[in-house]
């Protein structure tokens, strides 16, 4: 949590004064649940005695749950899980994987990971996956994967993506580092693909500093995944895993990759997972108020996102208008609304900086040349990106709208209206 509120600085412009990077704590069930195992020190998932079942394996039992999947696995990233899912689902070196253009770098890096080649798939105005492109990849490379990321929580029509893998024989694999309890049309996400793979990150909707969760309908992907994830012969212990025989066609094949997620990462992470509806009614207000509010602000322009998008929002992003600002402009508004206090996530760029790095940045992607994702290209150009709190009051959204409005005159150089 960090203090928050306005204040006019000397020139008489509107400075924000919360800490917008604030990860919020741990609740207090998760810090005991931590503390209790830290006193008895069973850190690792797996243990030789058998009376206790593992926070782990309860974890992955409540996820299993909370998702509706039939099988769940605990890791320790979202990036290895996105690894372990391309390797579970048969993705062999030299194998080509789409994937959105529109993503973070470790969702490339999962790709490369497993020796496989990313082929680039252009995104639309809504930021989503475009899908006649993603047809047109999937002829042109012959790919039989397609790696769907909901970069920023936005969510593609996912009627349309899943006939297309069906009519192309796509095995879909579902980034979900932003879309945890997001869906489309009712339907949760993780749930469309062959996997849905999360991200238990700081800065995603629950915190236990590195961690990843996969979760599949499918017992052999799963039994796979399992033991590339390092279970030793204790795969019993899981509790959402298939039946033992499943493990039997596998566990002579399966290297033990180590990826596994310690118990007091599940422990910290059993504590939040109640509380996840909650968490995401709270962010789908602040976006609503403070979309409502940047929606106002001359060159700035907001995704349309339809009805059947139900998404959870711990971050907001937006565009520059077309035309609105030149590259020094955009610079110049970054830096204006930085210095008040509003730290403005730009994609344009030219060298990545901390989250925010771009296709092109990923040198190690062949194929990645300039004018492959052309939409790509133009649409990240103009895109900004705004971390979402929850501790963020109505007022403290005004703020930042504020700050947001009078760094963009100021970069314009248009007259900086009176803050309201
Ligand atoms: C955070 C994130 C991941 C996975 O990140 P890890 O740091 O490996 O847990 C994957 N995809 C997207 C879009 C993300 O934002």
């Amino acid at each position: 949590m960090s203090e928050s509120g306005a204040l006019l600085d000397t020139s008489g412009r509107t400075v924000f004064r919360g800490d917008l990077s604030a990860p919020d704590p741990i609740p207090e069930a998760g810090v005991e649940a931590a503390v209790k195992l830290l006193r008895d020190g069973r850190l690792f998932r797996y243990g030789e005695d058998r009376n206790s079942i593992p926070e782990a394996a309860l974890l992955e039992q409540e996820f299993a749950d909370y998702t509706g999947r039939k099988y769940c696995l605990g890791v320790n990233s979202g990036g290895c899980s996105m690894f372990l899912a391309l390797r579970a689902c048969g993705v062999e070196p030299g194998d080509k994987v789409l994937v959105n253009a529109f993503t973070l770098a470790p969702v490339p890096g999962a790709i490369a990971h497993a020796g496989a080649e990313a082929v680039l798939v252009d995104i639309d105005e809504r930021y989503v996956v475009d899908l006649d492109d993603l047809d047109r990849k999937a002829e042109q490379s012959g790919a039989r994967f397609f790696l769907l990321s909901y970069m920023r929580g936005h969510i593609p029509d996912m009627d349309a993506v899943v006939a297309l893998c069906e009519r192309r024989g796509l095995v879909l694999i579902e980034d979900c580092a932003h879309t945890m309890g997001a869906g489309w049309n009712g339907k949760l996400t993780g749930g469309f693909g062959q996997v849905g793979c999360f991200s238990t990150q700081t800065f995603k909707h629950i915190n236990s500093g590195e961690g990843g969760l996969l979760v599949t309908d499918d017992e052999d992907i799963a039994a796979r995944a399992i033991l590339l994830s390092g279970s030793y012969m204790l795969y019993a212990q899981h509790r959402a895993r298939p039946p033992l025989e499943v493990f039997e066609r596998h566990r002579y094949a399966m290297p033990n990759c180590s990826m596994r997620m310690s118990g007091l990462v599940a422990a910290i992470l059993r504590s939040q997972l109640p509380l996840l509806e909650e968490r995401n009614a709270r962010w789908r207000h602040i976006y609503q108020v403070l979309a409502g509010e940047l929606a106002a602000v001359d060159g700035i322009v907001l995704p349309q996102r339809p009805l059947k998008e139900e998404f959870t929002p711990s971050s907001l992003q937006f565009s520059f208008a077309k035309d609105a600002l030149t590259d020094d402009q955009a610079r110049r508004f970054v830096q204006e609304a930085d210095v008040h206090g509003v730290h403005v996530k730009w994609f344009g760029a030219e060298d990545p900086v901390g989250f925010t790095s771009r296709h092109d940045h990923w040198r190690y992607v062949g194929g990645a040349t300039e004018g492959s994702v052309p939409a790509a290209d133009r649409v990240l150009h103009r895109l900004c990106d705004l971390r979402l709190p929850l501790w963020l009051s109505d007022e403290d959204c005004r703020i930042i709208a504020a700050v947001v409005a009078e760094a963009m005159a100021v970069a314009r150089g248009t007259k900086v209206k009176a803050c309201a």
